[in-house]
């Protein structure tokens, strides 16, 4: 029979990696599954400039890093696995990792959310070739060519300058006239030369040969039409989708897939907690999920305690 955890952490993160602090430091000797790309999203994101306390900035995967670290300074025990899954029908609650089975009294859900793909004609064969959904990871492999980023929020404002640094050129392609970016992210967008905007479009079909992406079809949303766009990559910044499956809708989501609250953050199952981008439709900053990991490791003490 395993050992029975205190609290289990499965995701890590800014939400993951501060629950694991907040449950350390209060001796409850956490174990994380922080998955095998540890880490999060902000693994993919460059500079961050609205996390508090860094005036000038700091690279994603290096706070992650800190992060970590800090955790793991008091007692967070972390291992770089996926959950395959979980059985919270009973206590101590089952979480399954590589086959083998771990006992935990209370859960902490931490998982975030993924990139979404457009899913448009051609764009499987170039995944992770000529098109991408990681500016930082892949903007690299585009020095001096011509790239398109599509979408129309803070991601895409995000991946479009942050290209400028290798692209020649970077089309934002955004199938509105509107904007949902931060108007600072808009406004530094569309004022660098070596960004053009094109509203009303919408990727109908990605082109390429044998050696890679050559271009896309683009439609204009509003009458049809179609024009052609020549750029050697492409990078879908058009948002995420939380990562509940391996839950099988053993706690309760909304549409989306997204974790409910039922009460502070704990979700539909008494001692299972949730806090990040899994269950935040709406700010999904660093810093937020930080402050409900926060919460999550005060709830799941104070749930412990009372149990
Ligand atoms: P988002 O705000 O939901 O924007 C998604 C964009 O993609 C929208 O413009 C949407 O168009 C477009 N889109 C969605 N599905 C599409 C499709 N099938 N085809 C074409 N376009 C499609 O997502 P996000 O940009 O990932 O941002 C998510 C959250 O993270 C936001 O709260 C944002 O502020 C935050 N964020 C902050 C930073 C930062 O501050 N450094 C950086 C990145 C993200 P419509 O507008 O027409 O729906």
């Amino acid at each position: 029979m395993a050992d029975v955890r205190n609290v289990i952490i499965i995701g890590s993160g800014p939400a993951g990696y501060t629950a694991g602090l907040y449950t350390a430091r209060a001796m409850l000797e956490p174990l994380m599954f922080a998955g095998y790309a540890s880490g999060g999203q902000l693994m993919l994101t460059s500079d961050i400039e609205n996390f508090p306390g860094y005036p000038e900035g700091i690279a994603g995967p290096e706070m992650m890093v800190d992060l970590r670290k800090q955790a793991e300074r008091f007692g967070l025990e972390v291992e770089d696995k996926n959950v395959e899954k979980v059985d919270f029908s009973s206590r101590p609650f089952k979480v399954t990792v590589e086959g083998d089975e771990h006992l935990a009294n209370a859960i902490i859900i931490s998982t975030g959310a993924d990139s979404i793909w457009l899913g448009a004609e051609g764009e499987e064969e170039q995944k992770g070739k000529g098109i991408s959904t990681c500016a930082t990871c892949d903007g690299f492999f585009f020095r001096d060519q011509e790239v398109i980023v599509v979408g129309g929020g803070d991601s895409a404002m995000e991946e479009a300058h942050f290209l400028t640094r290798f692209a020649s050129k970077v089309t934002v392609v955004h199938r509105r006239e509107y904007f949902r970016a931060s108007q600072v992210m808009y406004d530094r967008v569309a004022a660098h030369p070596k960004i053009e905007i094109q509203t009303f479009r919408q990727v109908k079909r990605w082109l390429s040969d044998e050696k890679g992406l050559t271009g896309a079809i683009l439609e204009d949303t509003r009458d049809g039409k179609e024009y052609e766009i020549s750029c050697d990559g492409a990078f879908i910044a058009i948002g995420h989708k939380p990562n509940t499956g391996f839950l099988e809708g053993q706690v309760e989501t909304d549409d989306g897939g997204y974790i409910i609250h039922s009460e502070h953050t704990m979700t539909s199952v008494p001692g299972v907690f949730a806090a990040g981008d899994v269950v935040d439709t709406r700010y999904r900053q660093a810093i937020t999920a930080a402050g409900m990991g926060c919460q999550a490791a005060i709830d799941t003490e104070k749930w412990l305690e009372d149990e």
